[in-house]
């Protein structure tokens, strides 16, 4: 079988997340009556640290929901230009929300308060309003790069005092959480709403939640709908969730000890890695003197899978299926093409 580090999306729900799926309490979720999925949204908003939850089909789904509830069409809304809500969601904050997008660069995911500041229109009738600002931790396309609570306040203090929203991209957050050994809390208290997914590193087999205030959820869920994301006897999906949430998190560690472990080899092997802060790894391919894209066919006739990130970067992605033995075999493989 393939040592697939593609992505931490393609872990399988646990025995554990299996038999909670066949035994779930379930109803019909629309009428409010799952009491599975309420279980999951109110344990959530507990863990998260607002006043209720809402459980969606994807991150994508809770990004886009936040949006549209946060926006009205025509507003503008404040993106780091790598995040993924920019760059991987189909231009959907175009399609579906119609707001406007202002890009920010940053420094590994974080954006400078002040230009942030800079960004943030004045109240007047040329302008777009400015509604809300996106961030994105861990930041995926910054290579895992954790953003610490105290640059988030500093963000948050800016777009807040200015009457701005704030939303949390957290698909990773318990990542960024468990490297800084900090709460959870600690991160989302800057955001007024947050996404985390449970279908990455957590190993549930579907969905994400989006957490905020009661009234924002109220009308999120409104949202979601629209979206076609009322789901039914969705408690058979939340199940898994309950348990990624009480039982996944601590482990993580372990992905970021592997991570730690694939850059450490390439490093060895003189290649250039980026900085390694969670369970993602990015590595330039010019040491093997191809492009990303060759270098990942011939990795797979080795029987590793990976992903193209840029013409010559390829990104790693350590999850629970992963051995440290997994990483020494990727490690040997990566050498035999060095010397091929
Ligand atoms: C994976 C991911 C998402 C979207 O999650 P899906 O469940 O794949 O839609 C959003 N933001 C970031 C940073 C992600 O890595």
């Amino acid at each position: 079988m393939a040592i697939d580090l593609r992505s931490d999306t393609v872990t399988k729900p646990t025995e554990e997340m299996k038999r909670a799926m066949v035994e779930a309490e379930v109803g019909d979720d629309v009428y409010g009556e799952d009491p599975t999925v309420n279980r999951l949204e109110k344990l959530a908003a507990e863990i998260l640290g607002k006043e209720d939850a809402l459980f969606v089909t994807s991150g994508t789904q809770g990004n886009q929901v936040a949006v549209l509830t946060h926006c009205v069409n025509g507003d503008e809304v404040i993106l780091e230009e790598d995040s993924h809500i920019f760059n991987y969601e189909g231009g959907a904050v175009a399609a579906l929300a119609g707001v406007q997008t202002r890009t920010l660069a940053s420094d590994r995911g974080t954006m400078a308060p002040d230009a942030v500041a800079r960004a943030i229109r004045g109240v007047n009738i040329h302008n777009a309003r400015t509604r809300l600002i996106c961030m994105e931790n861990t930041h995926n396309r910054a290579g895992g790069a954790v953003i610490s609570p105290e640059q988030m306040e500093a963000v948050y203090k800016v777009a807040t005092s200015k009457g701005v929203g704030v939303h949390l991209d957290g698909a990773r957050l318990f990542n960024a959480a468990v490297a800084l050994k900090r709460e959870i809390t600690d991160f989302t208290r800057y955001a007024c709403t947050v996404q985390v997914c449970l279908s990455k590193g957590l190993s549930a087999p579907i969905g994400s939640v989006l957490a905020g205030s009661r009234e924002f959820i109220q009308e999120a869920r409104w949202w979601r709908k629209k979206l076609g994301g009322g789901m039914r006897q969705a408690g058979y999906m939340a199940a898994p969730g309950i348990l990624a949430l009480t039982q996944m998190v601590d482990r993580l560690e372990e992905d970021h000890q592997l991570a730690a472990l694939l850059a450490e080899g390439l490093r060895q092997l003189s290649f250039e890695v980026k900085p390694v802060e969670t369970n993602i790894v990015l590595v330039h391919t010019e040491r093997a003197g191809m492009n990303a894209l060759d270098f990942l066919s011939r990795l797979a006739e080795k029987g590793v899978l990976a992903v193209d990130f840029d013409e010559n970067v390829v990104r790693f992605t350590t999850h629970r299926h992963i051995s440290e033995q997994d990483i020494r075999t990727a490690l040997q493989a990566i050498e035999a093409i060095l010397h091929a």
